[in-house]
């Protein structure tokens, strides 16, 4: 049967060159990297190789790059990180209301120890409005915290207006980037970020390594108690094999990033084409041009996502619906409802993310398939019959 990966948003292969590196480390960086002989010395090497190119990348400097778990650890010392650290000067945040779990439940964390979240609402396409932002700032507001990136829709934000406005009143802005990064060009200092998540996984790296920006002499609280590694801010002996992959993995977009781009552009476009052009009642999400470049969301009117995504599944072809981390539950995810999609296509609500490796060959043995099943389901829908008699 056929493979057809199309689900590069929850997570990549890890690249060649990014194994070779990986396995390089295994060999020779098998020290610890605060041990100062000389294996500790080459570990240490490979980590602080990694450091720079990541912090060269967004425009930071080495000693603001902190290695972490991952995505999800950074959004989560984020938030905690600086509600308690800041907690004198105040005890409410901003963010929005389709962040990743990660930071919704941080913030929902944080509620129950009496600090105060404000979940901006996002309009249709999924953008959140600088009015809206601008309103909800108070006197005792620490923290604006806004994805780059939604995971789900692909809408980008104005991160570079809403920093403007967070440095303007002394409020620190942190950013989950974590889909942006090799996607969308970042630079700390011109989008005026304080804090920013990164995951390797997202970027054909390994899994379970990520790093946060933390913009120098901002104070945080360390989310890790332990050893002095990583500037005494995150504790833990480096997971330096990962953290080299990682390293790799960036260096890998530092050459290539407008090339990868430019394809995924193209396939996603063709992707999208295919599918609006051949099949009806579709409506595409998120917003037309400040979208990521290989993101595809789209509804599918009178159409059950997980039937649809089983279905496919069959076939060889790996999608998603509503959101990665949500599949397996029914209920469509809090991005979809967020952006008030009508009651007969949310259901059918489905990502598809295009990557380094997808041909248009695939894009079109997906779409035949799709073609076939959206018919053989909708079928079986009484409110498509009715619709259509
Ligand atoms: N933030 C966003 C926007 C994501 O898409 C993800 C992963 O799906 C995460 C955070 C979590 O990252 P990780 O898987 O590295 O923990």
């Amino acid at each position: 049967m056929k493979e057809i990966y199309l689900d590069y948003a929850a997570t990549t292969p890890t690249e060649k060159q990014v194994v070779d590196k990986m396995y390089e480390a295994y060999r020779l960086a098998y020290g610890n990297p605060s041990s100062i002989h000389l294996v500790g010395r080459r570990a240490k090497g490979y980590v602080e190789e990694a450091r720079e190119v990541i912090a060269s990348y967004i425009g930071a400097d080495p000693k603001e790059i902190y290695f972490t778990s991952g995505g999800t650890e950074c959004d989560n010392w984020a938030i905690k990180g600086t509600a308690y650290a800041r907690q004198k000067r105040g005890k409410h945040i901003i963010t929005s209301c389709i962040e990743h779990h990660a930071i919704l439940h941080s913030c929902e964390y944080l509620e129950k120890q009496g600090y105060e979240i404000t979940y901006l609402p996002v309009d249709k396409y999924g953008s959140v409005s600088i009015a809206d932002l601008k309103k909800a700032i108070r006197e005792d507001t620490i923290l604006i915290s806004i994805m780059m990136a939604n995971n789900e829709m692909g809408t980008l934000q104005p991160i570079k207006e809403i920093g403007e406005i967070a440095k303007k009143k002394g409020i620190l802005f942190h950013s989950d980037a974590v889909q942006a990064l090799g996607s969308v060009p970042i630079n700390v200092d011109a989008m005026n970020l304080d804090m920013m998540s990164l995951s390797s996984h997202k970027i054909y790296g390994p899994k379970g390594v990520g790093a946060m920006y933390i913009r120098k002499g901002v104070r945080i609280e360390p989310f890790m108690h332990g050893g002095a590694q990583e500037f005494k801010k995150r504790a833990g002996t480096h997971n330096v094999i990962d953290i080299a992959g990682f390293g790799q993995a960036v260096k890998i977009l530092k050459e290539n990033d407008k090339v990868y781009v430019a394809h995924y552009q193209k396939i996603r476009d063709y992707l999208r084409d295919r599918i609006t052009q051949e099949i009806d009642y579709v409506q595409l999400n998120g917003h037309c041009e400040k979208r990521l470049p290989n993101n595809l969301n789209i509804s599918i009117g009178y159409v059950e996502g997980e039937a649809l995504l089983l279905s496919l599944d069959m076939e060889g072809i790996c999608v998603s619906t509503g959101s990665a981390c949500s599949s397996g539950s029914l209920k469509p995810s809090h991005v979809a409802m967020a952006l008030h999609i009508g009651d007969d296509f949310i259901h059918g609500t489905t990502r598809f993310t295009v990557g380094r490796f997808t041909s248009i060959e695939d894009i079109d043995y997906t779409v035949d398939k799709l073609k076939e099943i959206v018919a053989r389901l909708r079928a079986m829908s009484p409110t498509y019959r009715e619709r259509n008699i």
